[in-house]
């Protein structure tokens, strides 16, 4: 057998790093993942134990937030969906508040802080202010969802290419580019998208999409309580409306579960609802 030469990393430094990830007077905007902290990355649980203020959008899970260091100063600053929360220009005023004081400052958000979270505006407001800023990225809440029932976002031979799309946005409903997606074997992950599903169901059949197109919505991907909804574009908004998601959810137009892959996942065989189509 030839000798692999390849070089060997060092393994990883224990926690808490010897070397830190947060720095005073730095605003770092990091992901913390669906709500498993299992699937926080190494950095983010380093800079949730060096952070001195923690300003927390309200997808972070309790969880998470437990592992936060004792002495820091948690923030919630909430933004969900339609409900009631800070506004961003606030947001914005305290993370350069913060980071002025010299303070290590954290600003977490759910999944990937790059996606659907209003990061450049936030990043925008540090660099205006003369703040320096690093990004920690998290695993998004459609890598999540997709592991939860057994599939792949691509596929060779199906799909080449993936969609994130948000159902809605400051306008309202959110348009996209619905004769591309109408197309079979297309996939696309909507954000936010339970208000609107009614409204991506007619827009799709408007532009010739199949009315059996396999639709999966996943409710709290990754927690204890997630559940999984496997329906058609024809049957969306009813069964979705019978089902009656008051978590977060991800639904993936063109996506069915694979069969198995509830029953593999122990922490969601009991708990998880699959209706397959
Ligand atoms: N930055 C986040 C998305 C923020 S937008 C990310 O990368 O995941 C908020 C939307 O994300 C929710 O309305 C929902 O559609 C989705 N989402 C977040 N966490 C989720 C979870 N655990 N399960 C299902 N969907 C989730």
């Amino acid at each position: 057998m030839p000798r692999d030469t390849r070089h060997i990393p060092a393994p990883l430094s224990p926690l808490p790093g010897a070397t830190g990830v947060m720095c005073p007077g730095v605003v770092a905007f990091a992901g913390s993942g669906p709500g498993d902290p299992d699937l926080l990355t190494l950095k983010v649980l380093k800079a949730l134990q060096e952070a001195d203020v923690i300003l927390f959008d309200r997808l972070v899970s309790a969880e998470i937030m437990a592992l936060a260091h004792q002495g820091a100063l948690l923030e919630d600053v909430g933004k969900e969906g339609f409900g009631p929360s800070m506004a961003q220009e606030e947001i914005c005023a305290r993370l350069v508040h913060h980071a002025r004081k010299g303070r290590k400052v954290l600003r977490l958000k759910s999944g990937d802080p790059s996606l659907f979270g209003r990061l450049d505006e936030e990043l925008t407001a540090c660099e205006t202010a003369d703040v320096d800023t690093v990004i920690l990225p998290g695993i998004t809440a459609a890598s999540a969802a997709v592991a939860a029932i057994g599939q792949s976002l691509t596929q060779r031979g199906r799909n080449s290419s993936v969609r994130f799309l948000t159902g809605h946005d400051m306008k309202g409903f959110a348009d996209h580019d619905w004769a591309q997606l109408a197309r079979p074997g297309e996939v696309a992950a909507v954000y936010m998208g339970k208000k609107s599903a009614r409204f991506v169901q007619g827009r799709m059949l408007m532009h010739g999409a199949d009315r059996a197109t396999p639709v999966t919505v996943v409710e709290n991907a990754s927690r204890a309580d997630q559940r999984v909804l496997s329906t058609t574009l024809d049957q969306l908004p009813a069964d979705l409306a019978a089902a009656d998601f008051g978590g977060p959810a991800l639904t993936f137009l063109g996506l069915a579960p694979r069969q198995h892959a509830a029953a593999a996942l122990p922490h969601t065989r009991d708990q998880t609802q699959m209706e397959l189509a």
